[in-house]
């Protein structure tokens, strides 16, 4: 049924009917944000409903001496990098140093709207050793893995993958058990969930006791889901709700899974704002290991002193809000980004800045 004014009146009526008291929902994804900010939604809630952002921006999470890796090996020489376009803008640990800047001092770097992309300009340029970087979670692996399988296919042999890619349970599970940890319920990303299934967070309640509803994207889908939160906790009986079956099933998208089945493994991995977490990464398993562009130009992690005041870590923790951090607005914007979260189409700073009033 399409909502039309009553009903959201309806829903948001319910919600205050409900509101068992000062609530913390987080939106563990970065498109729920980026939604909620453009919507209004949180000027729509009633005053007691906090919304915040979690670790669900693929960007945000790389942490910076990733991105110092990522710099160092785009001045090789042979070497075109190959990445989503946000990347280009990530600083690392120093200020305004960027695979943009790298561009800028010759670095050969090219934007692709899809991994199998990279693979196509390897074929064409085999006098090049083209990398991709693969940033994302179970919704963007299986691309990934798709491009690992058309090189090996097509003999592709200068071609390889940087694997950024994260699963985004264990990273749950790690803030649930922080010390600071002040979230009532989860809003679970409806695309995740449409490949690992509703039930990947089924761990959410029956586990931890929090109430857990896999939500869509529209406003009216979002509203819903926070409704759902908001009944649980009111009526003390924290489930798994689906609120967005028109994309996702309980058990998911088996011919994506086995995709990652057959092309990744779990690894330890590192995420900003949270640390070192076991099992967390996916790594190209051995049979693929030729095209892990890791191996092939054994990279290295520089040890990365953090000097600077950005609260990107705090930001996809829930632990504070973009306006929390000293720098919003006035050295970090769209424009000068200090941080991920304001570079990223799904990062929380970015988000607040663009609908600011909205
Ligand atoms: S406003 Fe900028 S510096 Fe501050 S947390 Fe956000 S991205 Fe980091």
């Amino acid at each position: 049924m399409p909502w039309d004014k009553r009903r959201t009146e309806n829903v948001l009526r319910e919600i205050r009917e409900d509101l068992p008291g000062p609530l913390n929902l987080m939106e563990v994804c970065g498109t729920h944000t980026m939604a909620i900010a453009k919507s209004g939604l949180k000027a729509m809630l009633p005053p007691g409903i906090r919304l915040l952002s979690g670790p669900g921006c693929p960007v945000c999470v790389t942490p910076p001496q990733v991105i110092d890796a990522v710099l160092e090996l785009s001045m090789e020489k042979d070497v075109l990098l190959t990445s989503y376009g946000d990347m280009l803008r990530v600083p690392g640990s120093r200020a305004g140093d960027s695979l943009l800047r790298r561009k800028a001092l010759g670095a050969q770097i090219e934007t692709v709207y899809s991994p199998v992309d990279a693979v196509e300009l390897a074929l064409r340029h085999p006098e090049k050793q083209v990398v991709f970087l693969g940033v994302g979670f179970e919704t963007t692996a299986p691309g990934t893995a798709a491009a690992v399988l058309t090189a090996q296919e097509k003999g592709a042999k200068n071609f390889s993958v940087w694997s950024m890619l994260k699963c985004v349970e264990p990273a749950l599970r790690t803030l649930i058990q922080s010390e600071v940890f002040l979230v009532d319920g989860f809003l679970c990303p409806g695309h995740v969930a449409s490949i690992i299934g509703a039930r990947g967070f089924a761990f959410l309640p029956e586990e931890y006791g929090l109430p857990a509803v896999v939500a869509g994207f529209e406003p009216e889908d979002i509203l819903l889901a926070v409704s759902r939160l908001v009944r649980q906790l009111a009526e003390h009986r924290p489930r798994l709700e689906n609120a967005y079956p028109r994309a996702v099933s309980e058990h998911g998208n088996r011919l994506a899974q086995q995709m990652l089945e057959t092309c990744f493994e779990r690894r330890f991995d590192l995420w900003r704002g949270l640390g070192g977490i076991g099992e967390s990464g996916l790594q190209l398993k051995p049979a693929l290991r030729d095209f892990d562009a890791e191996l092939r130009f054994k990279v290295s992690y520089p040890e990365t002193e953090t000097k600077t005041p950005c609260r990107c870590g705090d930001v996809i923790t829930g632990r504070c809000s973009p306006e929390d951090c000293p720098l919003f607005g006035k050295r970090c914007t769209p424009e000068d980004p200090v941080g991920p979260c304001m570079v990223s189409s799904e990062g929380a700073c970015a988000a607040t800045w663009k609908y600011k009033g909205a």
